[in-house]
């Protein structure tokens, strides 16, 4: 309920310095996350998801220091839409900067170039829309071997429009051992299948 309660390193919490306190969802998440549990939430927009998976994901990923000197990404977003994938991006960067931690944001609409250099120039988190992900995975320039941290944020907006294919595509890249985080606005049969293939059995659902 506090974040001091929360033992967060300060670096790590600085995303949240204009904050009073934890919303719900980050209080109600950040326990199980940081304990390694996959975790579902039920949430809309405007409750602080963003923030609810992205310090976990930092966390994750400082406690994971890896071997290779290039970072190749160890935590992956899927966002439905550039413009969510923007805003995401636009948190976690900031975050990131604060800890040493590197984002990169991918999404079709624009040429691909840059979002090449920026990967090349090493990540250690990518947020992306499914299409441009898949196209960029494909291409060989977009590696998920080493993602062990997977958040599919607004899941049943990003069925609706069509990207089970390649969702299902992308995750199948990812590390077999990993950490999944799941919101969606509702909760329908496909979401709950997608849940079921790819989450642990019992995952924590608020
Ligand atoms: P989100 O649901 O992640 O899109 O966040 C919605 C808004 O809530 C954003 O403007 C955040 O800056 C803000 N926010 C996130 N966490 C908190 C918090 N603990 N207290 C107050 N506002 C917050």
């Amino acid at each position: 309920t506090s974040f001091e309660q929360s033992n967060l390193p300060e670096n790590v919490l600085q995303c949240c310095q204009n904050f009073k306190k934890p919303s719900p969802i980050q209080s109600h998440a950040w326990p199980f996350l940081l304990n390694g549990r996959d975790f579902i939430g039920i949430a809309a927009t405007g409750s602080g998801k963003t923030i609810a998976f992205g310090v976990p994901a930092l966390m994750h990923i400082l406690n994971k220091k890896k071997q290779s000197k290039k970072a190749v990404p160890r935590c992956l977003v899927l966002s439905p839409t550039r413009e969510l994938a923007q805003q995401i991006s636009d948190v976690l960067s900031e975050a990131g900067s604060a800890c040493g931690v590197k984002t990169v944001c991918l999404y079709g609409g624009t040429s691909k170039g840059p979002q090449i250099s920026a990967l090349k120039s090493g990540v250690d988190v990518v947020i992306g829309t499914p299409g441009r992900m898949k196209d960029l995975i494909e291409m060989g320039v977009c590696s998920l071997k080493e993602v062990s941290f997977v958040v599919l944020d607004e899941a049943d907006r990003m069925l609706d429009l069509g990207f089970e294919p390649e969702v299902r595509a992308i995750l199948s890249q990812t590390c077999s051992v990993r950490q999944m985080v799941m919101f969606s606005a509702t909760w329908p049969l496909a979401v709950h299948q997608l849940a079921q293939e790819f989450m642990d059995p019992n995952p924590v659902k608020v």
